[in-house]
């Protein structure tokens, strides 16, 4: 290994990890090279990195790429795209960057943002194709939205707070004081582009000035200073009135819209707590505006492991929201791939594939799953193997009856360390 601290302690890991399955005598696997083959070959600095790493930070965050798990095997796809290399469109009032299909190619049915906006930064009035969830992950927002029978909704949004827009349906945000806000927006289509979305400002400056004077009942005169195209993101005054008074002169006679379409996720109860961690788990059970997305808000104490588990009715999207992780696709015919996380990475994984995602710091691990679909759904490895008959699973791991009965019963979600 290169003489720095880092690459040894991850060496003197991997060792660890590969003299424990050599012990293990797992026999021989798919492979061409044995585990145990495999583990001699980092002995004895097959593995070794004499020239030193290559861009030290990136391989400092990526130990389990540098010099994988004696388990990884195979050509698995890249199911990471870090935030940081996304290019940051700024403009005055704030700035978005996204994490899409062409970036992740393996992303097909989710693309994020993660969009600033200063105190009074309007993200322009707008919709799209895709539906939007978003989470609000730092300060406050005014958004607005109408609904299908042409009611308006307006609520102001904090951190820990979601929303969720059908597609179609027009919207905005406004950043409020004292310092706008941060936060993730998740597209229910992996080819979506924030880039692409239908603009006030860019279709009014891409109609006739006549036709725009008939539909609005004004002068041309009146609409002489409108802008030439899209405004996307600018900066304007902090809303002035209250919340209730942007409900009350918004709706007019025809009244609010009945649906809610924001959700106080952070204070809800957790859908499952204990001492490794806690989830919060909504899909349109219970935020009924959220159609096309679930999400799973997941917090994994220091030590402690998102369980062995899968999805089986969609792909999972990930959001790294703080700590350090890392997780194991499985992805059969003895294919593996482990790869890290830090603060601001996409991951993902495809429908059916196993994974566990492991708290690999020393602080809390929390992280978003997100699916495209009404509902959330999983299947444990350990409730799965603790409900079938014992002898049943003793003949496929071959360890004994005590062991089999030792294993957690049911569902655990997390697992302490
Ligand atoms: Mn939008
Ligand atoms: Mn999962």
């Amino acid at each position: 290994m290169a003489d720095d601290t880092s690459s040894n302690s991850i060496s003197r890991r991997k060792f660890l990890e590969s003299a424990a399955l050599s012990a293990a005598a797992l026999g021989a696997t798919a492979s061409a090279q044995s585990p145990e083959d495999a583990a001699k070959g980092e002995h004895d600095r097959s593995g070794s990195n004499p020239g030193g790493p290559l861009s030290p930070s990136l391989s400092a965050e990526n130990a389990d790429s540098v010099m994988p798990p004696i388990t990884d095997h195979g050509d698995v796809h890249p199911f990471k795209y870090p935030f940081t290399f996304s290019h940051k469109r700024t403009q005055e009032g704030g700035w978005a960057r996204q994490v899409t299909v062409l970036d992740l190619p393996v992303a097909n049915s989710i693309a994020g943002v993660n969009m600033r906006l200063t105190a009074g930064g309007i993200r322009e009035l707008h919709w799209h194709s895709a539906g939007e969830w978003a989470l609000m992950l730092y300060g406050s927002a005014r958004i607005t939205c109408l609904d299908q029978l042409g009611k308006p909704f307006i609520d102001d949004v904090k951190e820990g707070d979601i929303w969720f827009f059908p597609a179609g349906y027009p919207h905005s945000i406004q950043g409020l004081e004292p310092d706008g806000c941060e936060f993730l927006l998740v597209f229910d289509d992996g080819r979506f582009s924030e880039y692409n979305t239908f603009m006030l400002a860019d279709w009014t400056a891409h109609t006739p000035r006549s036709v725009l004077a008939k539909n609005f009942n004004l002068s041309e005169k009146a609409l002489s200073s409108i802008p030439r195209g899209e405004l996307y993101i600018f900066q304007s005054a902090v809303p002035q009135t209250s919340l209730q008074d942007d409900r009350r002169t918004a709706a007019g006679n025809v009244g609010l819209s009945s649906q809610n379409f924001t959700f106080r996720l952070m204070q809800m109860a957790p859908s499952h707590n204990d001492k490794s961690g806690e989830v919060r788990i909504v899909d349109s059970s219970i935020f009924k505006a959220s159609t096309t997305i679930a999400a799973a808000h997941v917090i994994v104490h220091p030590g402690g492991m998102r369980e062995m588990h899968w999805h089986q009715n969609a792909d999972e999207w990930q959001y790294y929201i703080s700590g350090q992780a890392r997780m194991t696709v499985f992805a059969a015919s003895g294919r593996a791939r482990t790869m890290d996380f830090q603060k601001g990475d996409v991951g993902y994984v495809q429908q059916t594939l196993p994974h566990y995602i492991e708290n690999t710091g020393t602080e809390d691990l929390v992280f978003l799953e997100m699916f495209k679909s009404s509902y959330y759904a999983d299947v444990s490895l350990n409730n799965w193997l603790t409900h079938l008959p014992p002898a049943l699973v003793q003949a496929h791991l071959n360890i004994d009856r005590a062991a089999i009965s030792a294993i957690p019963h049911g569902e655990k979600v997390i697992v302490p360390g």
